[in-house]
């Protein structure tokens, strides 16, 4: 396992081998969804799927939708963590003095969290029920969980069933690139080669949808801490420094544990 020695020492903060693999557990899974959301804006620009509200609200969507469908346990626990995330970034930007941002074109971190934490109930409730009482989503907020869901599944399949791969389709190429990065951020750039993160999501988009044109998944060193769908130059950037960021806010929510044990 991979170790991200260098934050931690930063933090003075040592963590057990299970603290470790949470860690990991958490960047891969904020990661994944994060690399989802931005194929959601590849597919609307390369579709061109009509959009009704936010784009945003829309691609938060289907990546969470996405990664439910595949069910298995390893997506299961990295779309809890992506809720998780969501709910320390709106911690860590409030003690930080950061006000909320009404005008962006996302929603509220808190929201993120809860929409997602909502479509989790509703897709499986004995999954994710224990879950979403321990993350205090309001009791009248799930009755209607379960329809929004299967709505906005049923929403998403509509749009991309016309893109949908049929057997002797040819298909463009979805390449991986991960660019060099500086010697600070090597941890970052092993960590997801380790995780096929990438690999999996191009496995996903291949063996899935039938492409009008080639797309490049690539990891890079951006001095930001970000992702994006490029359109131009047809590529969905993943910032290693985004993966340090996460990592980040993992290491905050453990240092936040440890003083309310002290308190
Ligand atoms: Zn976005």
């Amino acid at each position: 396992m991979l170790q991200f020695v260098a934050a931690q020492a930063a933090d003075e903060l040592v963590l057990t081998k299970d603290q470790q693999a949470s860690l990991v557990r958490f960047i891969n899974g904020n990661a994944t969804w994060t690399i989802y959301h931005e194929m959601g804006h590849a597919f609307v620009s390369l579709f061109e799927i009509p959009i009704l509200g936010k784009e945003e609200d829309a691609v938060d969507n289907l990546a969470t939708i996405i990664m439910l469908l595949q069910e298995n346990e390893q997506s299961d626990e990295y779309l809890k963590e992506t809720a998780l995330g969501w709910f320390l970034l709106d911690e860590f930007a409030g003690l930080a003095g950061e006000e909320l941002d009404f005008s962006d074109d996302h929603s509220l971190d808190q929201q993120r969290a809860f929409q997602t934490i909502c479509f989790l109930y509703g897709a499986d409730e004995a999954i994710f029920g224990e879950f979403t009482q321990m993350m205090g989503m309001p009791e009248d907020k799930l009755e209607n969980c379960a329809a929004d869901f299967a709505r906005t599944q049923t929403s998403w399949d509509k749009v991309l069933a016309p893109f949908i791969l049929k057997p002797d389709d040819k298909n463009f190429e979805v390449a991986v690139i991960y660019d060099d990065v500086p010697s600070d951020l090597i941890p970052y750039k092993a960590s997801l080669q380790e995780a096929q993160i990438l690999e999996n999501i191009q496995q996903y988009i291949v063996s899935n949808y039938k492409l009008p044109k080639a797309f490049t998944l690539k990891a890079v060193a951006c001095n930001d801490a970000n992702a994006y769908w490029d359109a131009e130059a047809s590529e969905v950037i993943l910032c290693y420094e985004l993966l340090a960021e996460f990592e980040k806010l993992f290491l905050f929510d453990i240092k936040q544990s440890i003083a309310a044990e002290k308190n």
